[in-house]
């Protein structure tokens, strides 16, 4: 029963430990996600300000290309530091893409390198037109290093879209976010290429050439259409700080166009604008922060709500994960109550009811239950044990008074000896045993003498009391095997198997002279004395011996003793001489 319990429970216990398992790698896949999508997000963020500083190289770049020799050291550091803080962001990102451990990082490591290699050779071509005089640059070599430069930004692009796309796969809530960052990335991108257009007409002291002019026009034809696409998401969302937004409008937008107007109204004339590079980008290059800001604006609302996704999901794997252990303590804590207070108790019961039906009655019935139930049980079983303890006791009580009956039922209750039937009984079957074994069978009866006159002289007691010394001597003369009883009022019967028909008649001769000798008491002082007189039939192993016909023998010659004056011995004249003692008739007095 218990066993089978256990099967059930185990049974009923394995899908709700599957589901429990199900539901907390559900959550912990969920959790798993928003942190992924946190790292990603740190990658996509260093890929955007990597993207803006190599963007940012540019206008010290342009500066210095704008110089003649010997380039100024301010020039100089100025290019300097913008090279450091490209390599510092760069060397960032490829720390946070290794963090990010996505499958697809290791393609993005390897765009980097290609990126930084590319980066190098820009490099190393502005590094050598600097190191010529300015007139012997020439505006196509100038144009073609620009262009170089312009060229690494968009190698940053699948980097950004294949982490966007991990970050919004885990959480799509951010998407809003990160299009305005990348959006306002664009337009950082676009607003730097925008001033470097002038690079070559400024550095040169010359006009706008036609195409640069067209590459202007398309360039703030891009800013404005980034513009409105800015703009509808930021009414859309509210993504991003406000002031961010106003900041952009009134630097960007406002400061920054209307100078790169005004710059271009002055470009256009044949001498030029009459402005270093270094000078435009003093004015023009701080009214791009705007759009940083826009950005980072942007990229920090994203991290707030990525961070918040990731709480709750912590939250809910934590409350899951509570939830399911203490589901499951609470099960295992019920059922097992259930198994120690009703199961165990039920087997312990049944163990208990078979061993009572065995007749095992040694066992305790425990009582120490506190279920109401299981104690009116167990108090049941004790009754039941309680009743079965009397019937086997009545039992018992009963085998021993039919025992008692049986005994009685042979016994002669003065004597203690076997009376007359039980007798006839047994020396049957000694008979049996004494003819299949081959020894004859003496049969000795006999009467004690003027029994009457005892009864009558010394009273009735006295009689009894005689009879009992008689019997008691019968016991102490003849052998266990023999069948002695008292047959009659005052006669006995012995059946003996012997060996000679000389023992018989020693046998009853032993006995007649202890009962003579015997003394009995009478009431008052004098000594009752008592004498019997015997008759003794023999047959022969050869004979077939029959046990009423040896008993009628016997007192045939018991008679004759009685005859002869008493207190005798008589043998059967018909006996078989079995040896020379024996007479026939017998008489001793
Ligand atoms: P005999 O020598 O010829 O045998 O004479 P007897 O007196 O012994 O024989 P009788 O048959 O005349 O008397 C037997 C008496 O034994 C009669 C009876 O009252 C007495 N008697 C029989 N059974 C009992 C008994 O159980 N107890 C006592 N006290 N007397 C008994
Ligand atoms: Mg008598
Ligand atoms: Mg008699």
């Amino acid at each position: 029963m218990d066993r089978r319990f256990c099967i059930h429970v185990g049974i009923a216990l394995a899908p709700i430990v599957v589901l429990s398992c199900w539901l907390l790698a559900h959550e912990w896949t969920a959790f798993s996600g928003a942190n992924l999508a946190l790292r990603s997000f740190d990658s996509v963020r260093s890929a955007l300000f990597a993207m803006e500083k190599v963007s940012a190289e540019r206008g010290p770049s342009n500066g210095a290309l704008g110089e003649d020799l010997p380039l100024p050291a301010a020039r100089a550091a100025a290019l300097d530091a913008a090279r450091r803080e490209s390599d510092r962001r760069l060397a960032a990102l490829v720390d946070a893409l290794r963090r990010n451990g996505c499958p697809r990082c290791d393609d993005d490591a390897g765009a980097i390198e290609a990126l930084e290699a590319d980066l190098a050779a820009a490099r190393a071509n502005i590094d050598r037109l600097l190191r010529l005089p300015l007139a012997r640059r020439g505006d196509r070599a100038l144009s073609e290093a620009v262009d170089q430069m312009i060229a690494i930004v968009p190698e940053f692009l699948p980097i950004v879209a294949a982490r966007t796309s991990d970050i919004v796969a885990a959480d799509p809530y951010t998407l809003n976010s990160l299009i305005l960052a990348k959006l306002a990335a664009d337009l950082r991108e676009q607003a730097g290429q925008l001033g470097s257009h002038f690079t070559s007409a400024l550095a040169m002291n010359r006009a706008l050439a036609e195409d640069e002019r067209f590459a202007l026009e398309r360039g703030e034809g891009r800013i404005e259409q980034l513009r409105s696409m800015i703009n509808s998401r930021l009414v859309a969302h509210a993504d991003v700080n406000p002031q961010a937004a106003a900041a952009l409008n009134d630097e960007y937008y406002g400061d920054g166009l209307r100078y790169v107007d005004a710059v271009r109204l002055l470009a256009d004339r044949p001498g030029g604008a009459g402005l270093t590079t270094a000078r435009f980008a003093a004015q023009y290059v701080p009214t791009m922060r705007s759009i940083t800001g826009l950005r980072d604006s942007a990229l920090g609302h994203a991290e707030d709500a990525l961070r918040a996704h990731r709480r709750h999901a912590l939250g809910i794997l934590a409350g899951t994960a509570a939830g399911v252990a203490l589901l499951l303590v609470a099960l295992i804590w019920a059922i097992a109550r259930f198994r120690q207070q009703v199961v165990s108790p039920f087997v312990k019961a049944t163990a208990l009811i078979e061993a009572i039906a065995d007749g095992d009655l040694t066992t305790e019935v425990p009582t120490s239950f506190r279920r109401h139930e299981i104690r009116g049980m167990f108090d049941a079983i004790a009754v039941l044990k309680h009743h079965s303890a009397e019937r086997a006791r009545l039992e018992r009580e009963r085998a021993s008074l039919m025992e008692e009956l049986a005994t009685m039922a042979q016994t002669d209750p003065l004597t203690h000896l076997l009376n007359r039937r039980a007798f006839e009984t047994r020396a049957r079957a000694l008979c049996a045993e004494a003819q299949a074994a081959g020894d004859p069978v003496a049969m000795i009866m006999f009467d004690i003498d003027h029994f009457k006159h005892i009864n009558d002289t010394h009273g009735h007691a006295a009689g009894d009391d005689a009879l009992r010394t008689v019997a008691e001597l019968c016991r102490k003369h003849w052998r266990q095997s023999d069948v002695v009883a008292r047959i009659g009022g005052e006669e006995f019967a012995v059946a003996a198997r012997v060996s000679a028909g000389g023992d018989a008649f020693a046998l009853a001769e032993r006995l007649r002279r202890g009962i003579a000798e015997a003394a009995v008491p009478a009431d008052g002082a004098p000594v009752c004395k008592v004498t019997a007189s015997f008759g003794v039939a023999l047959a022969s192993a050869r004979d077939e011996a029959d046990v009423a016909q040896l008993l009628k023998r016997a007192d045939h010659v018991l008679y004759q003793a009685k005859l002869a004056g008493r207190n005798c011995v008589v043998v059967d004249p018909g006996s078989p001489a079995l040896d020379g003692s024996a007479r026939s008739p017998s008489v001793v007095s």
